[in-house]
């Protein structure tokens, strides 16, 4: 299902997010990563915080890993797997750096350190899931369907190895 490439476990030791030693913080409102914007208003929502203050955030990723490389288009989606498993993720533009949805690179995706093993095996089964669909043909009504749907685009009948 996502195109992209998992980050080696070797890499990944060494790989913790630079000048984020003490994690990476969201807005107490919206969610919104507040890390590196220099500003104290959360641009989301216009709600004010301290860096300096910990109680001010939410503090997301306490010591955040790269696991994933992807393009940033599949970025959200990727996240929002994690999530769905169980998991705290975030998007960390390659080229700036910056944490959050930017368009137009590649992205990492971060998580907990503690929670990188369990993430990498989500996506690992995605990834499976998605290689394996070839083109196939309905059993239901003899349709023809391209590589990557998984059920008929004729009759919504279901992929005979799903
Ligand atoms: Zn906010
Ligand atoms: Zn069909």
């Amino acid at each position: 299902m996502f195109e992209g490439e998992i980050i080696p476990e070797k890499l990944r030791e060494q790989n913790t997010v630079p000048n984020q030693d003490s994690g990476l913080y969201v807005c107490l409102e919206c969610r919104y990563p507040l890390n590196g914007l220099g500003s104290t208003v959360c641009p989301e929502c216009n709600r004010k915080f301290d860096p300096q203050d910990p109680a001010t955030m939410i503090q997301y990723l306490k010591d955040p890993v790269r696991i994933f490389r992807c393009q940033s288009t599949l970025a959200a989606q990727v996240v929002s797997v994690l999530e769905d498993a169980g998991f705290a993720a975030m998007i960390q533009h390659m080229r700036t750096g910056m944490i959050g949805f930017v368009e137009g690179s590649d992205a990492y995706i971060l998580v907990d350190r503690s929670d990188a093993a369990g993430a990498v095996q989500v996506l690992e089964s995605e990834h499976e899931e998605g290689v394996e669909l070839d083109a196939w043909e309905c059993p239901e009504c003899g349709e023809p369907n391209d590589a990557g749907f998984e059920i008929c685009w004729n009759c919504e009948g279901s992929h005979p190895d799903l």
